[in-house]
């Protein structure tokens, strides 16, 4: 830990090696996390009569749901990432620092960073999540996982990797276990990744690999319970196994991973799967900040919040997003970790801080579930809005217009829009390029776990 005492308000000139007793007038506001949360209750908070520090260690925001078309050289990086000092550029009270947020100090009102202690006035922790292996170690740093753009960039690396590999193996164990790919965990992540394998094996691989036999890439898709989708309807959960299915991939539900050594694949009915390609998409965690009492972590490790999202028994420390366990009537287990989640929380939570540095009674949360969906292919997903569902190409189009329109920036909309109307027409990929080899010794703390 850095011990230095960094002040980092008043303002954008002078904001290092200054006591944290600066002389702001305004309350200050430091929010850990440039997600779909913290961008949004930054947003919320321009104009107002506060000065908002945001920490994040990327100085990017990652736009998480198209993570796997990155993975699977469907999009650049840069199309799903933003720079986060630009989308506050005209807002005048927002300070950013790039920063790893290592722990809170409640008692001091500091979070401890990786470039100083530095103190707030109300604390926004807006962490979203991370990989969960449920402690299972070996599997951890066999297999990938996809939460990060570094991660992605590893995965895409990998599977390129190990198909160049595949063309010159002459020990036919090797070859297979190079050309199978695993996706653990059948939640929209591991249905969104094994469905864009699938189409990347049947338009794509053949017209840069001829030399390997299409029906050696094998793609398999487990599921420990008993329906891929879990969160979604039966129509989406049966019509997406269907949907992937036919596109063929091998589904597998009540199945559970026992262990991975970065070869072998051993699951809980017996049988094993020789590959080098294990995609971990089976859980998430909450990103908490040591420091927090105990008795403040749920389950899934996330912080327990009220119906203020006010982290239990603090009363100037927050939580928003998928860090934060908000317990409804509708939603014993927490609300879900979902974008949609974390943006309306991070608008409510503006609001209350407000009426918290006001003296005035705060409003509680309420969700609004404007529905859910996940795309599978080529004109094929799924989509739940209350009692509507509807599977198939019309929901495809309403899942990229949706996600076309949540991405931020309007470079990345235009781009991505390019991107996947030339795919569509030419069935191609445009970024199937190693541009960093991947290796598992050179994967940083940051590619293995954040
Ligand atoms: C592959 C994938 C696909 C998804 N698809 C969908 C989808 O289709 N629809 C949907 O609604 N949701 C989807 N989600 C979930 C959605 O992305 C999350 O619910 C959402 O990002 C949560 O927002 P958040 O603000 O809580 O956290 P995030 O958006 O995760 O942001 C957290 C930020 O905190 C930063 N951070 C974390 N810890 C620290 C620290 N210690 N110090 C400094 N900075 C830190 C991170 O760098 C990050 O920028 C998907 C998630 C993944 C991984």
């Amino acid at each position: 830990m850095n011990n230095k005492t960094v002040s980092v308000f008043t303002s954008k000139e002078s904001y290092m090696n200054q006591s944290t007793s600066d002389t702001s007038k305004f309350p200050k506001i430091v929010i850990v996390g440039g997600g779909f949360g913290g961008i949004e209750l930054t947003k919320r908070l321009k104009n107002k009569e506060v000065e908002v520090l945001m920490l994040d260690r990327h100085n990017y925001h990652t736009f998480q749901p198209l993570l796997y078309q990155v993975a699977t050289g469907g999009l650049e990086a840069d199309s799903i990432a933003f720079p986060l000092r630009k989308i506050f550029k005209n807002q005048k009270n927002f300070t950013f620092r790039v920063t790893d947020v290592e722990s809170v100090d409640p008692a001091k009102k500091a979070v401890n960073t990786s470039i100083g202690e530095i103190g707030y006035d109300y604390l926004v922790i807006a962490t979203g999540s991370d990989t969960n292996f449920f402690g299972q170690k070996e599997i951890e740093h066999f297999s990938m996982a996809m939460k990060t753009i570094p991660e992605a960039l590893n995965l895409r690396s990998m599977i390129l990797q190990n198909l160049e590999e595949a063309l010159v193996a002459t020990d036919p164990v090797e070859k297979r276990s190079l050309l199978n790919f695993v996706v653990v965990g059948g939640g929209p992540t591991g249905v969104e990744l094994s469905g864009s394998l699938a189409e990347l094996k049947r338009h794509v691989l053949p017209k840069d690999y001829p030399e390997l036999s299409i029906d050696d890439i094998n793609v398999y898709l487990i599921e420990g319970s008993d329906e891929l989708l879990g969160v979604m309807s039966d129509q989406a959960s049966a019509k997406s196994k269907q949907f992937l299915e036919e596109m063929g991939v091998n589904v597998f539900t009540n199945l559970r991973v026992e262990s991975y050594d970065g070869n072998v694949i051993k699951l809980s009915d017996g049988n094993a799967i020789n590959t080098r390609n294990v995609l971990w998409s089976a859980g998430v965690k909450g990103a908490v900040l040591d420091g927090l009492p105990a008795d403040s972590i749920s389950r899934g490790n996330r912080i327990i919040v009220d119906q203020f999202n006010r982290v239990t028994a603090q009363e100037s420390i927050f939580a928003i997003g998928d860090v934060a366990m908000q317990i409804t009537p509708e939603n014993p287990n927490g609300l879900p970790g979902v974008a949609p989640v974390a943006i309306q929380q991070g608008t409510h939570l503006a609001k209350n801080i407000i009426r918290f540095m006001n003296h005035e009674q705060p409003e509680p949360f309420n969700y609004f579930d404007k529905g859910s969906m996940a795309t599978v292919g080529r004109n094929k997903a799924v989509v739940d809005i209350g009692k509507i569902r509807f599977q198939g190409i019309f929901a495809w189009f309403v899942w990229m217009f949706v996600h076309l329109m949540s991405l931020v920036g309007f470079r990345n909309k235009l781009v991505t829009f390019v991107n996947w109307v030339w795919s569509y027409f030419s069935y191609d990929r445009g970024t199937r390029l190693i541009i960093r080899r991947f290796s598992r010794q050179s994967m940083t703390e940051d590619t293995l776990s954040k």
